[in-house]
């Protein structure tokens, strides 16, 4: 079996999956609880938030746990806005669904929204955004790495422009650059960061939204007094844990990842070009994705047929995988639907080998 759909989800490391079941045997009681069981899980709890925050070199930060970085997404955007009736927000065209799908919902009860465009290389128009942003932007949300292309955003000069705007808070969706690609930006400069664990061989069930201390965020969910009410119910302290270990175990290799991630898809760049039909949409700057089309073929077909020979990738987003729609990044790109229908995103990990890659490439020929 050829494993390349990373970006989709990750296998959980064997020394996570050990750990959880250690905190779901030791740390087993609720953390709202007050007698002394309970309050240990809160313990742990919080000594996972400073070890999160210690790693990843952020002081004056809150963190609420959420199922997962759609969740988180969700309760960042919502949750801020939610002070407002109407205002201005900035976005891009190739945001994540958990993204782009909230901002579609705001435009349709009073709020104004602009999606930047992206150039050849799958990067926002710094130009553009200088031009829309003004005194009454309340929200930028600008991914870090996309899902789809691999483009790194260029967060830092982001940041740089915000800051004539103090009244903005910048919203980073941080699911494909963590434990990916190295953060060529300061983490404090962010209002709002969300991260997903099973993309770092951490387990499904558990995101974070990460955010500035002293911001006010509406309720989105209604219950307990759980997380400052944000995200209320009963927390697992096993996924917090294992969040928390995948931080902790993969955010120090991202370098070394990353070169040995880049060696690869140099490979499988070389393989790629030697095929006469596949088009490659983008070599973007995170070497974990490669978006590449086989024009008049369906994306879906080409999963199947390479399926046939047990190897994995995918369409695009899982997300919006089975619409069969023109890929909304790729169209962004290309503006070309022939290569947004065909898409095939094919995603590698340090645990992907040269063979891996071979292979894919000698069945990519194959395919009639
Ligand atoms: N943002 C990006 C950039 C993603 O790639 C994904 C996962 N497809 C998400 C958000 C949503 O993550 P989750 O599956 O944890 O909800």
């Amino acid at each position: 079996m050829i494993y390349l759909d990373y970006t989709a989800t990750t296998p959980m490391d064997s020394e996570i999956i050990e750990l959880y079941a250690r905190l779901q045997r030791e740390f087993f009681a609720n953390s709202s609880s007050l007698n002394k069981l309970g309050q240990r899980s809160d313990y742990m709890i919080s000594r996972c938030k400073e070890d999160i925050f210690n790693t990843l070199g952020i002081k004056n930060y809150d963190i609420v746990f959420t199922s997962n970085a759609t969740e988180a997404n969700n309760i960042a955007i919502l949750g801020y806005l939610s002070n407002y009736k109407s205002g201005h927000i900035i976005t891009t065209k190739i945001e994540h669904p958990s993204v782009f799908e909230v901002y579609k919902h705001l435009e349709g009860v009073g709020f104004k929204v602009d999606y930047l465009d992206i150039d050849e290389n799958g990067k926002i128009k710094l130009g553009e955004l200088k031009k829309l942003i003004n005194k009454e932007t309340l929200l930028v949300s600008i991914m870090w790495v996309n899902n789809i292309i691999g483009a790194v955003e260029p967060i830092k000069d982001v940041i740089e422009i915000l800051k004539d705007y103090p009244k903005c808070r910048l919203h980073v969706d941080g699911v494909q650059g963590l434990c990916k690609v190295e953060p060529n930006f300061d983490f404090n400069k962010i209002d709002f960061l969300t991260l997903s664990a099973h993309k770092i061989y951490g387990p499904k069930g558990i995101g974070g939204l990460i955010y500035k201390k002293n911001l006010e965020i509406g309720k989105i969910m209604y219950g307990s007094n759980a997380q400052k009410g944000l995200k209320p119910g009963t927390m697992d302290v096993g996924l917090v844990g294992c969040m928390c270990k995948a931080i902790k175990k993969y955010y120090p290799l991202t370098e070394k990842h990353y070169e040995y991630v880049k060696s690869l898809q140099d490979r499988l760049i070389e393989g790629l070009k030697k095929l006469d039909r596949v088009h490659i949409n983008l070599v973007g700057e995170s070497p974990y994705i490669t978006a590449i089309s086989i024009p008049n073929i369906n994306g879906e077909t080409i999963v199947h047929a390479l399926e046939e020979r047990e190897i994995y990738v995918s369409t695009g987003s899982s997300c919006s995988s089975k619409l069969k729609k023109p890929e909304k990044t790729i169209m962004a790109l290309t503006n070309n639907e022939s290569l947004a229908t065909s898409l095939i995103r094919i995603s590698l990990s340090h645990l992907s080998t040269v063979s891996d890659v071979d292979a894919l490439v000698c069945a990519l020929e194959k395919i009639k």
